[in-house]
């Protein structure tokens, strides 16, 4: 039987010497640590509700570094890392962890507002963002959040759905009497197209001569409350996310229901790891990236590896970039895919994780014969294992799905690529890409602990 940090158990008769035995979170910790994790997902919640697009999560980051007298650098107000200097040479090596601020979402088009005559309503058209599974994204409440860049320049921030006082926005549906030969007799991916995803903006129309009352009655609302035109929508980045807090799920109040938890449970985690971490004996960096649903593409990404070497430059001018990368070791803090009742087909389930089972190891992510994916060696494997063995942090071994089923990608291929150690370490979640992702309260501890215990190290 693996023993986790050493604890001398007494074995019952029968019970193998040498079998790997999983063990849920909830044995493994104390009952003063399952506190601790229920006070940790208190804040967990707040952050939840204050930090739902990519540019608040690097606001939350840059203030909470800020405070604690944290180093913190941000590229474009949507990419950010927090620096603690080691003892050691940077030559001899950083330790990464890696998570992503986006969230899979629907952003709106440049020109979005039109008015529908036909159903007398202002609506705005939308591009979703990510994978998502579209049917999950109507009828629910919505709300808007981003920046507008008007014409003078000025910068206008949007945050209009959360407030009790504010209104929502949501996509309508058909109703049942009516969706027989249109959706019911279609394909799940198919009942929903992306051009159907129109937010309702608006019924009540302007008085005086123009051509489309309701879309002006909207503009000129607009414009009073935030002094911008239509044009200015073409210079603006807003997205359209659940309006809905994060709550406590299940009787015994064990899990947190919330939008945007891959990847921001990995976010708070690393974050609140790093803002802990005093003299570590390597250098300690939290990178938090962007764009990570939509391929890591773009100047704000993980693909683009001059923000993570302009930050190795700063630290030591005279430092060879190359041999610190090849030096270091990085956690790609990401979430995986909980075992989803109903729908245990798609998982292999030695090899999946479950809620309560503490932080998910993952050797490699990709698909159809790992292609696609950072192979993490055996080595690296063992030495995260040990470390979170010896920290007696509640762990388990998990890939995505089963073999040939479908599959998924994290940024460590781009960080291994760079000659970096990386393995993949984050809580996992359940209805991932859905507007109200579930995780449980342990896993997210573990997942603190796990990447308090790296970064120290
Ligand atoms: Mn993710
Ligand atoms: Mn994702």
């Amino acid at each position: 039987m693996a023993k986790k940090g050493g604890k001398k158990t007494k074995k019952k008769e029968g019970e193998s010497k040498y079998a790997y035995k999983k063990k849920t979170a909830w044995e493994i910790f104390t009952k003063d640590q399952i506190k601790k994790a229920f006070d940790f997902c208190e804040g967990y919640k707040k952050f939840l509700d204050t930090a739902k697009t990519e540019r608040e999560t690097i606001k939350f980051i840059e203030e909470s570094a800020k405070k604690s007298g944290k180093k913190v650098i941000v590229n474009r107000s949507k990419e950010a890392a927090v620096i603690v200097n080691g003892k050691k040479p940077l030559e001899e090596g950083l330790h990464l962890v890696i998570s992503h601020v986006d969230s899979p979402r629907l952003d709106l088009k440049q020109i979005p507002l039109y008015e529908d005559k036909s159903s007398n309503l202002a609506l705005l058209e939308t591009h979703y963002y990510g994978g998502i599974k579209k049917f999950q994204w109507v009828v629910i409440p919505l709300a808007l959040h981003g920046v507008i860049i008007r014409k003078d320049g000025k910068k206008v921030e949007f945050n209009i759905g959360e407030d009790e006082g504010d209104p929502v926005f949501t996509v309508p549906d058909l109703l049942p009497h009516l969706s027989h030969k249109v959706q019911d007799q279609k394909r799940l991916d198919e009942a929903i197209s992306g051009e159907s995803l129109d937010i309702v903006f608006g019924n009540r129309p302007i008085e005086g001569e123009f051509a489309d009352k309701i879309k002006e009655m909207i503009l000129d609302i607009l414009h009073k409350k935030y002094g911008i035109v239509e044009e200015d929508f073409i210079s603006a980045e807003i997205e359209a996310v659940p309006a809905m807090k994060a709550r406590d799920v299940g009787m015994d109040q064990s899990m947190i229901g919330a939008y945007g938890q891959d990847d921001r449970a990995c976010v708070y985690t690393s974050l609140q790891a790093i803002l802990d971490t005093k003299n570590p004996e390597y250098t300690a960096v939290c990178l938090f990236v962007d764009k990570e649903e939509i391929g890591s593409e773009g100047n704000t990404a993980a693909q683009v590896v001059t923000f993570i070497r302009s930050i190795i430059h700063e630290l030591d001018p005279d430092a060879n970039i190359d041999k610190v990368m090849l030096n270091s070791k990085v956690i790609s803090a990401d979430v995986n895919s909980a075992v989803t009742p109903n729908y245990t087909e798609v998982f292999e389930l030695k090899n999946a994780s479950t809620l309560g089972h503490g932080v998910v190891l993952s050797k490699f992510t990709g698909h159809g014969g790992k292609y696609s994916a950072n192979d993490s060696s055996a080595e690296y494997v063992a030495e995260i294992k040990n470390m979170l063995n010896k920290a007696k942090i509640p762990w388990q071994a998990a890939e995505i799905g089963k073999v040939d089923m479908g599959g998924g990608g994290t940024v460590a291929k781009y960080f291994s690529r760079l000659g970096m150690d990386v393995i993949d370490l984050g809580p996992p979640v359940l209805s991932m890409h859905s507007p109200y992702e579930v995780t449980s309260k342990v896993d997210i501890y573990s997942s603190y602990l796990a990447y308090r215990e790296f970064l120290k190290s």
